[in-house]
Order: C-alpha cells, then structure tokens, then sequence
C-alpha cells in the first residue's frame, strides 16, 4: 500500500530529486512537467557534430557534496573544468593576464589593491555573521536588507577598479546589477555557497568540474529511474487546495485534473506565484513571489575546431568591466575537440541584447571573444546561444534575488508550506542557494517533509 499520493509539479533536478526521495518513501508519485524534456534550468544543447553543448546549468565543486554523491548513484561521472594557463583581465582599459589559482586578484595599481583587498574582507566578515537558515535574524539584518548591494559596494569600497571588480562580480553570480539585490541577499548567498571566492573559484570552487556528456545527464539518469510517473508537455495550471489537493493541467493536449494528499511545487518563485490557488494564497505567501526576480542572463557558446587559447597559455577565462559579453570560460569537452568558448550576457547587458536578434548577438559575442583571445576568435565553425530570459518556463536565470526589504519582511514564507503544498527549488535552498546543489537538497528536504506527514 502506498504511504500517499503526491504531485511534483516541474521535472527540474529539484522536482526529480524529491520525486525520487518520495518514490523511496513509498509514496505514490506523478512529476509533471510543462516542458516537453527534464532538466529545466540545466539543458543539453548539441552541435552540428553532434557533441553534447550544455545550455544551463553546469558546473559543480567542493562541498556540494550531495550533487557528487548523486553523479555516483546515477553511474556518471565528472572531469575538471579546463583551467590551465593565465585569465585575461580587461578593467579600467588596461588589459592584463591573471594567474588562475584560486585566490589570485588582478594586476591593480597599489590603491586599488589595498582597497579590493580590504572590501574583500569586509565582505566576507558581513557574510560570515548571516543566519543561513533564518537570514532576517542576522545581526544588523534591517540595515543591510535596507540597502541595496549597490550602496554597499559604494560605501565600503573608496577606488573605481575595487568597485567595478564587485560589480563584475554581482554580475557573474547573479546575472543581475548591484542595484537590484538587497545587500543582505549578497551577504546570504556568498554565506550559502561558502564564501565569494568559492563562487568565483574554478579550483576548490563552485566551477571545479562539469558532468561527462553534460550535466542534463543527472535529470534525464534520474527521469529514467522514474519512468512514466514523468509526465511531460504537461503545464500546471492552477491548484485548489484544502484538506487535499487538486492540480490542473491545461496544456497542449487534453485537461487533466489529478487528485493527491500533497504536493510539491517547484518552480522558481515568479512562476509559483503565477499558478492559480483557489483558494488563494496567504498574502505573505503572495507578496513574497511579487518581489522575487529571475535574474537576467543569455548563455552563448562558441565552436572553433580546437581550443586555440590553449596554445597561448590562456585558460579561456576572461573578465572585463566592458560587455556585451564580461565572462568567458572554456566548455570544450573532456577531449578538447571540438574547443568551445563560452561567455554570458547578464545582467542590464542581457536586458539590451535580449532585444536583438541572434544575428547581431553572434556578431557582438565574437568581437569580445576576439578582443580577449586574438584574431582566431572571429571564424567560429558555430555558434549556440540560449536567452533564458524569453524561457516561457523560467523567465530568468540563474536564479532568483531577494531585493530590499524581502529577506526582513518576507522571509518565513519562502519555505513554509500552505496547508498541503510543499515549496521546493534551488531558490528554497539554506545551502548553496541558487546552485544545482541547492537544488537537490530542497527536493529532498521537502520528501522528507512530505513522508514525515503522509
Ligand atoms: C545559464 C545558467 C547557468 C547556470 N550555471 C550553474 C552552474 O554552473 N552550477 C549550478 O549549480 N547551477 C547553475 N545554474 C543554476 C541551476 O541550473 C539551477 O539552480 C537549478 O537547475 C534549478 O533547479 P530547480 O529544479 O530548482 O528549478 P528548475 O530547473 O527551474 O525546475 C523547475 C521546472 O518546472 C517546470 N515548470 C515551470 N512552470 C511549470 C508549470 N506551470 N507546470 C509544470 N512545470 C512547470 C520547468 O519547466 C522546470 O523544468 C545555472 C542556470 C542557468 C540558466
């Protein structure tokens, strides 16, 4: 006999995580799922040659211990994200090159060194005080969820390259701009994920190694051990709940009303808050989704017949404070054929060139790839871009930020359920919030709570 009957709605590795915990707990289980694949904000892509080109979501590194510990259950396996040589640096128009050991900081002048290196350490001794689990009850929350990561940056950074290097990296990490996050936010999510130099980090950090053949592997291995209780093409419409739940599907095909104790909603924020719950939610519950925004990022990829930045000592990372395209990275595959150059679009650079067309994007992303790693960069053999801003079933990445005053006033109802509807997702995450990591544990964690009640 079954212990209950549950519904996950969304087949992205937090849905698949917590269906696969529920389905160990006994439950009775349907993942529906809108898209018609898994994975959600983690895509496999390939190229004309069929090699697996990941779209999303990719890498993962020390500490994120439950997303190793899944990649071995699944039969995968990692390899270390290419990292051998120097970065090109681009900042305040001086180019430089950079050591890419974990730790090193750019050429600055003496000024801007001594200013990074105390904003740095404040930095890290702010995210060191955040309550990780309860972040409104970290000392001095109300003043630092008053300010946006903006005013923080201004105020405790004197030089224009010490500032414009935290920008950079509010971009890198948020696909967002420092006037969009709440101060506190940035505290928590450095706190979440360790600390800013792990987030930055390929060695030791959140960019140590990919998935072999794509990290869309781990939803699809995890989508295979479930069968068919994915269901796909299959868009949640609306939810009535009370002392159990009925969920409503509406989408290409038939309507179809499935009936279950419980469920587990795991979309990101802006799109749990645009189902339809009858009755409706608790206005903190509501208000709360109002004010939660996906970042804003296009991912686009590179093919060139090898990796040519390779042969001049260049790890293909590059970092600039002048876009459209300011992070780059070398996503070749394990075998270095074909070479790959990836870069992003975030942040107020991804809002600009969302409104342009592929066309004029290819042409923008290879003058900067151009400008970092010379002339060779201007004859890609292709070039794959995803813009997950217009994903009807994301409308924004990496994750969602907390602005102003959320984490204070909202901040209880991110994980608490209503009545029989669990939150689950990377955003619901204490630990490596926003990360796949995040991810898993929140599916997991919202199983176990489920299993406790059935
Ligand atoms: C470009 C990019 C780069 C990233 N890089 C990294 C990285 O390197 N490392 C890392 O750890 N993380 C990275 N992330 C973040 C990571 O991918 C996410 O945190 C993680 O995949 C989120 O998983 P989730 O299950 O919580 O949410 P999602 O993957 O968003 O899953 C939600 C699912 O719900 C579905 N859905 C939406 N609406 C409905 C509906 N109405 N009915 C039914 N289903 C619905 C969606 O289609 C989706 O499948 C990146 C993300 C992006 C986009």
């Amino acid at each position: 006999m079954s212990a209950g009957r549950v519904v996950v709605v969304g087949a992205g590795l937090s849905g698949l995580a917590a269906a696969r915990a529920l389905v160990a707990g006994g439950a009775e289980v349907v993942v529906v799922e809108a898209r018609d694949r898994v994975g959600g904000r983690v895509e496999g892509g390939r190229t004309a040659d069929g090699v697996p080109v990941e779209l999303g979501g990719q890498w993962i590194g020390p500490t994120q211990n439950r997303m190793y510990e899944l990649v071995g259950e699944l039969g995968l396996h990692t390899f270390p994200t290419w990292n051998h040589g120097s970065h090109v640096v681009h900042l305040g128009g001086r180019a430089s090159r950079m050591g890419s050991a974990r730790g090193a900081v750019p050429r600055l002048g003496p000024f801007a060194l001594a200013d990074l290196a105390q904003g740095l350490a404040r930095f890290d001794r702010a995210a060191g005080r955040v309550h990780l689990e309860e972040p409104w009850r970290t000392p001095g929350a109300g003043d630092l969820d008053g300010q946006t990561f903006e005013t923080w940056i201004r105020r405790h950074l004197r030089t224009p390259l010490g500032r414009a290097y935290f920008r950079i990296a509010t971009e890198a990490v948020f696909s967002a701009e420092s006037t969009d996050l709440s101060a506190l936010h940035a505290l928590f999510y450095a706190r979440s994920g360790t600390d800013l130099e792990t987030l930055l980090s390929v060695d030791r950090g959140a960019q140590q190694d990919r998935i072999t053949g794509g990290s869309v592997r781990i939803a699809e291995a995890m989508a295979a051990e479930l069968g068919d209780r994915v269901r796909l093409s299959r868009p949640v419409r609306r939810i009535d709940h009370g002392a159990a739940v009925r969920v409503h599907i509406d989408g290409d095909g038939a309507p179809e009303v499935l009936d279950a104790d419980r469920v587990v909603v795991t979309l990101p924020p802006t799109l749990a808050g645009r189902l339809v719950y009858a009755p409706a939610l608790p206005s903190w519950r509501d208000q709360l989704t109002q004010r939660l925004p996906a970042g804003s990022v296009i991912k686009l990829c590179c093919i060139y017949d090898e990796p040519f930045w390779r042969a001049d000592g260049l790890t293909g990372q590059a970092a600039s404070d002048v876009g459209p395209v300011k992070v780059t990275f070398d996503n070749s595959p394990p075998d270095g054929t074909p070479g790959v150059l990836m870069g992003f679009m975030e942040a107020d650079d991804g809002r600009e060139w969302a409104r342009r067309g592929p066309g004029e994007r290819r042409a923008a992303a290879i003058e900067c790839f151009a400008r970092y790693f010379g002339p060779r960069a201007r004859r890609p053999i292709e070039y794959l871009e995803r813009d997950w801003m217009a994903e009807e079933y994301s409308r924004g990445c990496y994750g969602a930020h907390f602005t102003p005053g959320v984490w204070t006033s909202y901040g209880p109802a991110l994980r608490e359920p209503v009545g029989p509807i669990h939150w689950a997702g990377a955003e619901c995450a204490p630990v490596w919030n926003g990360y796949m990591e995040g991810a898993v544990r929140s599916g997991e964690q919202a199983a176990a709570d489920v299993l406790a009640l059935l």
